[in-house]
């Protein structure tokens, strides 16, 4: 079954719990990007990220999967934030 966006919230607050980025204070950019994560599960099954595109091969595919590893990418590094902005640096 599908998340909500509520639950998706709790699923992502948890994950961000112990660690040195949390969700965007703005709120209004959380829910556009919840929205993408809802609609990429509805169509594809999967969370897959909102903002960068899949080629269609596993390889690149499950790396957009959200949450994906950013903290490990130049992004993080430069902006303190995932590409889509719905982690950031605490
Ligand atoms: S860039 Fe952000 S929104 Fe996109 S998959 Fe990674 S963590 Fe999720």
């Amino acid at each position: 079954m599908n998340m909500g966006k509520e639950e998706m919230l709790d699923v992502f607050g948890t994950f961000t719990e112990k660690n040195d980025f949390r969700l965007n204070p703005d709120a209004k950019h959380v829910d556009m990007i919840l929205n993408g994560l809802m609609a990429n599960e509805k169509k594809y099954g999967l969370k897959f990220c909102p903002c960068r595109l899949r080629d269609g091969t596993k390889e690149t595919d499950l790396g957009l999967l959200c949450p994906c590893n950013f903290k490990a990418q130049d992004v993080w590094q430069k902006q303190q934030r995932c590409w889509c902005g719905l982690f950031v640096k605490r």
